[in-house]
């Protein structure tokens, strides 16, 4: 297969290290990082036709409508030059179908994170509100327990960071996923790959790239 041919989605919940696989992948083989939720952003900061009629979808957390979503993405997708990573897209059975149609994928990869582990690792998340800056207990802890560093202010949770917030965002996604998921399995495409962190998955992504990518075409880079 060439490598101008390759084309693939990556699936995860939130929180499940979707990002970090991410930009590891389109570092090491160059591809083109297709997210549709960045993308949308992109149109609505810039106040474009199309950004003003999405906003008001995203700005509550609803679906965008399938016709605009599938004109929008398969253009995004017909103008890339080469591989690509689709991301956030599809999201429903008929954007798999309209995808499909136009563009079968090579590879469905599918993160396959515990609940448990990614309400955990959220769960340890604080931030300093007026700074925006982050900390998690497991891995980058304050000096001081439940203080900022720099201002020694105190530190809060976000609303969407509590156990039981995760967990029904997380229902909500599986919910949502499996039919795209169901699509991609009937095709024969998908790959799981299952870890409790971005570290135990990456190298079983890695190793599945490089079956399906000549490995002389791949960067250089290292990751
Ligand atoms: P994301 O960053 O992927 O969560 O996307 C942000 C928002 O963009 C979502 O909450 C939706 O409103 C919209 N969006 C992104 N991708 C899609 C899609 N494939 N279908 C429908 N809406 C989408």
């Amino acid at each position: 297969m060439a490598m101008n041919m390759f084309r693939s989605v990556i699936l995860g919940a939130p929180a499940s290290g979707k990002g970090t696989i991410s930009s590891r992948i389109v570092n090491k083989f160059q591809l083109d990082h297709i997210s549709s939720g960045d993308k949308l952003r992109l149109q609505i900061k810039n106040k474009t036709a199309i950004g003003n009629e999405v906003s008001k979808y995203t700005s509550t957390g609803k679906f965008v409508p399938d016709d605009i979503m599938i004109k929008f993405i398969m253009n995004e997708i017909n103008n890339a030059r080469g591989p690509w990573l689709l991301d956030g897209f599809p999201r429903t059975r008929s954007q798999c179908e309209a995808l499909w149609t136009q563009q079968p994928l090579d590879l469905a990869i599918n993160l396959v994170v515990p609940f448990e582990v990614i309400i955990d690792r959220v769960k340890n998340r604080w931030v300093h509100l007026p700074s925006g800056r982050v900390y998690n207990i497991d891995f980058n802890a304050p000096k001081v327990a439940g203080k900022d560093d720099v201002t020694g202010e105190a530190l809060t949770q976000r609303e969407d960071d509590k156990p039981e917030v995760v967990q029904r965002r997380l229902e909500d996604y599986q919910m949502k996923t499996q039919p795209v998921i169901d699509f991609f399995r009937e095709k024969g495409i998908l790959e799981d790959f299952e870890g409790r962190t971005s570290d135990e998955i990456w190298p079983k992504v890695l190793e599945c790239l490089i079956r399906h990518i000549p490995i002389q075409l791949t960067s250089q880079q290292n990751v």
